[in-house]
């Protein structure tokens, strides 16, 4: 039987964290714009100020629907650093990532917008939205790994690129006038995506401008911070993409497909699982899981510590139903992380188990 399999080797309980630290987006901007259509720049477009602040690229509430999973890259050595000195980002990273949990909100559909005023100068769609899983499907977005995607023109030097918007969902063209805020097209995960999100690139002069720095900031990241964002963006670089409760246990390819939203699970299932997707875990996090019976009994209580770095993470705790061994009624789980000392995640989640 392939559950039997599945869990060979754990008695009645299973605790396993696995980790993804590969994950991609796009990295080059000039050479891999969007460039199906063309147009004219003019000059009646609307000018940004000499200090521009721009607004968020995507509609949603940052750290609770969204969340910024990549940073750009600071490091202009084979390293990667992004502007908090963390480890959200890789090289060559030349963005900021907006990030939704999964496919399923994907497909419901969150929009991109406009972050300042300008006129649409390129535009690309048409390009299947596809997580990028192997080097492979890698190799399959070359030339196209912006996805589907426009470069707006706000004048006084200043670009943005908005890359992995959902294929035929773009609903500007080459020459529109858009504000801040105007609705580009919708989230989605072409071209060299790992998950679905917005990649947003400013360039100021030709030049890519990291946001949380401003222009003509030096490399690396213990520098001034000139953020162009209009409102304060606190450096977020570990935080929860989802949670929930399974009956088998979970890959990181079915949380950013959008399995596992079950809030009651049949009695029979072959097993209760609670898991957390989390972003940005560093060696020596320590994590605590817990599961609570229906009758407040605690079945699970496991500490460990996550030994490397990890971009995106996954973990969770379960109990086989063997011999429909689960008491029926609503199940607890509670998750935290911790770094030194300081809680960055707390979850707490319940099921119904009828
Ligand atoms: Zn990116």
């Amino acid at each position: 039987m392939k559950l039997k399999n599945y869990f060979y080797g754990f008695a009645t309980t299973l605790v396993i964290a696995l980790a993804t630290n590969y994950l991609w987006s796009t990295t080059t901007v000039n050479a891999n714009a969007p460039r199906f259509q063309n147009s004219v720049i003019d000059n009646s477009i609307a000018q940004v100020p000499n200090n521009p602040k721009f607004g968020l690229p995507i509609e949603c509430k940052l750290d609770q629907d969204c969340f910024i999973l990549l940073y750009s890259d600071r490091d202009p050595s084979p390293k990667a650093v992004d502007f908090g000195c963390g480890r959200q980002t890789y090289d060559g990273h030349k963005g900021t990532d907006f990030a939704i949990p999964d496919e399923k909100i994907m497909a419901k559909g969150v929009a991109v917008e406009a972050v300042a005023a300008g006129k649409v100068l390129r535009v690309r769609d048409g390009i299947p939205d596809r997580r990028v899983k192997s080097q492979a499907d890698k190799d399959k977005t070359k030339n196209i790994e912006c996805g589907n995607g426009m470069v707006i023109d706000h004048g006084n030097g200043w670009e943005t690129q908005y890359c992995h918007l959902r294929n035929g969902s773009i609903v500007v063209k080459p020459g529109t006038f858009v504000n801040a805020g105007t609705q580009l097209g919708m989230v989605g995960t072409s071209g060299l995506s790992s998950f679905p999100h917005v990649h947003l690139s400013f360039r100021y002069q030709g030049e890519i401008v990291d946001p949380f720095v401003g222009p003509n900031a030096k490399s690396g990241c213990n520098i001034p911070r000139n953020s162009i964002w209009q409102q304060p963006l606190s450096y977020k670089p570990t935080g929860v993409i989802r949670s929930g409760f399974a009956d088998s246990a979970p890959t990181m390819d079915d949380l950013w497909s959008g399995k596992f939203y079950d809030t009651t699970l049949p009695g029979n299932s072959p097993a209760l699982i609670f898991w957390v997707q989390i972003y940005g875990v560093l060696a020596g996090d320590q994590e605590h899981y817990q599961l609570f019976a229906p009758n407040g009994e605690g079945v699970i209580d496991n500490k460990k510590e996550i030994k490397s770095a990890n971009k995106t993470w996954m973990g969770y705790v379960g109990k086989r139903n063997n011999s429909q061994s689960l008491l029926k009624g609503k199940w607890k789980g509670e998750y935290s992380l911790t770094r030194n000392g300081k809680v960055l995640v707390n979850i707490t989640k319940e099921i119904q188990l009828n």
